[in-house]
């Protein structure tokens, strides 16, 4: 008998906790996302297409190590290591990469790869209007992917054999 009353007095707490939580939403104000009349709100977590990123210098934050790769479930990150050399500095490390692709129609945006990067290179941006019907368009490439550089960053050097001629 004990036992039965214990389980309604328990069973009414949950109803009446549940209620209560219904009742809050229903008073708290309606948000409703414009999209796409107007740009949707993410949080700061949200996982959106890839950023790459640079340095205060300008140079490209990638040292080409390939962790991001490994550590990719899905295998969609396809990497080309460069040497950087005194007439073409490209990152900060002693390589950096000349290719850098993501696979879309392969990522799943679990966030491994961010999570594995030393150089913090690679981060989640919110860009998140990749869908398309040509699969082909959802490699995106390292010039897809790498932020501008910014006004008062000095950009990477690249020497040209015509330039170095001069
Ligand atoms: S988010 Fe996940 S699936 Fe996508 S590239 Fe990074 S590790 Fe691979
Ligand atoms: S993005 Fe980061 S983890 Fe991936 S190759 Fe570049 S430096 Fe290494």
């Amino acid at each position: 008998m004990a036992n039965t009353i214990q389980e309604i007095l328990g069973t009414a707490a949950s109803l009446a906790k549940g209620m209560g939580i219904t009742f809050k939403e229903m008073m708290s104000p309606t948000v409703t996302d414009e999209y796409p009349d107007a740009p949707p709100e993410f949080q700061e977590r949200f996982r959106g297409v890839h950023v790459l990123q640079r340095d205060i210098h300008g140079m490209e934050k990638c040292v080409a190590c390939f962790l991001c790769a490994a550590a990719c479930p899905s295998n969609c990150i396809y990497i080309e290591a460069a040497e950087n050399t005194e007439k073409a500095r490209i990152s900060g490390g002693e390589r950096y990469a000349a290719v850098y692709n993501i696979d879309y129609n392969r990522c799943i945006f679990c966030g491994y790869c961010v999570e594995a990067c030393p150089t913090d290179a690679i981060t989640h941006g919110h860009g998140f209007e990749a869908a398309s019907y040509n699969t082909s368009t959802l490699v995106k490439r390292k010039e897809d992917m790498l932020v501008a550089i910014a006004p008062g960053m000095t950009p990477p050097v690249v020497e040209t054999a015509s330039a170095g001629a001069h």
